[in-house]
């Protein structure tokens, strides 16, 4: 076991948040370590053209908008350590936080582990991820104009992305492995008087077409009543199961909601433990945008240093006040 020196601040988490903040604690002279994962990059990874990032006029490509993310923090003095915490503990400062055997050690943590999109578990669909497969309707739907569109899921998530979809593509076919559907009545009303979209029910995909093309050209369902397959002509496939936040590791120590995502103060990064604090999609269900993100990961290093200060005044002051 390695145990290493005690810093000001640790962020968990590689993505638009845990970079963010890690630019905004470096300019501070927090001087961040960012245990960004052995899959750094965070759910950009697996996108590719990127739009709606302020800031890149011609767009962007995931990958590429990370890679500066990171290297934006580096030139300010974050440290990186591209490796997965194993365990944390935070029952007292320093909080102390586990790679393996190696042990760090810090004043205040920044969380910011995302959440994954849930993937259908198909190699075709990895394959073409990128490549018309989205999970992401507001990132990608405007790829798809006049095109046909799948959209797999049975909840509120696959309503709100085929509708947001009509706004731009010719025909959306929700395909959902049941015929009755999970998502609240208002939504399934909205989606069934949509003329645009179509229904596939008691369906599953199970391949995507297209890997020879470069690009989504349909998928192959499967009828799971009947077990009878077919193949329906796409553009795109938008997979709308839900989302994991990646909050396995501090459930035990911090406030979350039902689905597991971490609860924070209202309008704060703060969660239940002073000097732990929470940003981006690991407390966020709603909006799951990149630059949500970012922003609360810039929300996260600027509560991060105030705690820091005046945990460091308070330190002064007691030092300063005479024994009695
Ligand atoms: P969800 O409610 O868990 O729905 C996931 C859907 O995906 C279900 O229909 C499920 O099928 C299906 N599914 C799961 N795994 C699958 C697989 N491997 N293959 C095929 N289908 C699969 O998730 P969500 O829609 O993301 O919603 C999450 C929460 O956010 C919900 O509480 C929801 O109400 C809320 N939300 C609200 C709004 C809104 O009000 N505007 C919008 C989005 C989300 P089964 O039904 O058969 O399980």
């Amino acid at each position: 076991m390695t145990t290493n020196e005690t810093r000001e601040l640790i962020v968990i988490g590689g993505g638009p948040a845990g970079y963010t903040a890690a630019l905004y604690a470096a300019r501070a002279n927090l001087n961040p370590l960012v245990i960004e994962g052995v899959q750094w990059g965070g759910q950009l990874m697996i996108t590719s053209e990127v739009e709606n990032y302020p800031g890149y006029p011609d767009g962007v490509l995931g990958p590429t908008m990370m890679q500066d993310f990171r290297t934006q923090a580096q030139r300010f003095g974050a440290e990186f350590l591209t490796d997965d915490v194993t365990r944390v503990d935070f029952s007292q400062r320093p909080f102390r936080i586990f790679v393996g055997d190696d042990e760090y050690r810090a004043a205040a943590v920044i969380v910011a582990t995302g959440a994954n999109a849930r993937q259908l578990g198909l190699d075709s669909e990895v394959a073409l991820q990128g490549r018309g497969v989205s999970y992401c309707a507001v990132c990608d739907a405007a790829f798809f104009r006049d095109r046909v569109v799948v959209v797999v899921g049975g909840g509120d998530s696959a309503m709100e992305e085929a509708l947001f979809l009509t706004k731009f593509a010719s025909k959306v076919i929700v395909v959902h492995r049941r015929d009755e559907l999970r998502a609240s009545p208002i939504m399934v009303e909205r989606a069934r008087s949509n003329d645009k979209i179509d229904w596939q029910l008691n369906a599953v995909v199970e391949r995507v077409l297209g890997e020879h093309a470069g690009r989504v050209t349909g998928v192959v369902l499967r009828d799971v009543v009947s077990g009878d397959t077919r193949e329906l002509a796409a553009d795109g496939l938008f997979v709308a199961i839900g989302h994991d936040p990646n909050t396995k590791l501090f459930v035990d120590w911090l406030d979350h909601d039902e689905a597991g995502y971490l609860v924070t103060q209202p309008g704060s990064t703060q969660t239940n433990i002073a000097g732990v604090f929470a940003a981006g999609d690991v407390q966020d269900h709603v909006y799951r945008q990149a630059v949500t993100a970012a922003a609360s990961g810039c929300m996260a290093a600027l509560d991060a240093e105030r705690f820091l200060s005046a945990e460091l005044h308070r330190e002064h002051a007691a030092a300063a006040t005479p024994k009695a």
